[in-house]
């Protein structure tokens, strides 16, 4: 006769201790919805909502790579919270044709988090390494 001995898998926590940012409380939003926003990764500064993610074509998430060969996964969104354009915006290998390109930093450290996209429609990508999902942050 067999005996099946299993094995309890005894999944470790991980519990990761981040440093409380000198941010907050007044940017804690009331409405209970800050778990879905998107975070500069560098200064934590809350950069854009969920609830602003848009579509271009039908999608939401782009991958392109730039003329260095260097390739970004960004996320479209209709508008940022705590982002700024900089730059004059160009059509010079732009990744949405007819679109024309400036760059998105983040307005506290001013880290290049983005682009900011002008033309038929308007809308910020921002690159997926370079921003936190605030819930990941916070939990
Ligand atoms: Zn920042």
């Amino acid at each position: 006769m067999t005996s099946l001995i299993q094995t309890i898998n005894n999944t470790k926590t991980a519990t990761v201790e981040i440093a409380e940012p000198e941010i907050q409380p007044h940017t804690r939003s009331s409405r209970g919805d800050t778990a879905n926003d998107w975070l500069c990764a560098w200064c934590l500064n809350r950069v854009a909502s969920e609830k602003d993610r848009c579509f271009h074509e039908g999608e939401s998430e782009f991958s392109f790579k730039n003329p260095q060969g260097i390739r970004f996964t960004i996320f479209i969104f209709s508008r940022t919270i705590g982002c700024r354009q900089t730059g004059v915006p160009t059509l010079e290998h732009t990744w949405f044709p007819g679109h024309a390109w400036s760059y998105c930093v983040c307005d506290r450290c001013r880290m290049h988090l983005g682009w900011c996209y002008t033309g038929p429609t308007e809308f910020v990508g921002l690159i997926r390494d370079r921003i936190s999902r605030a819930a990941l942050i916070m939990s």
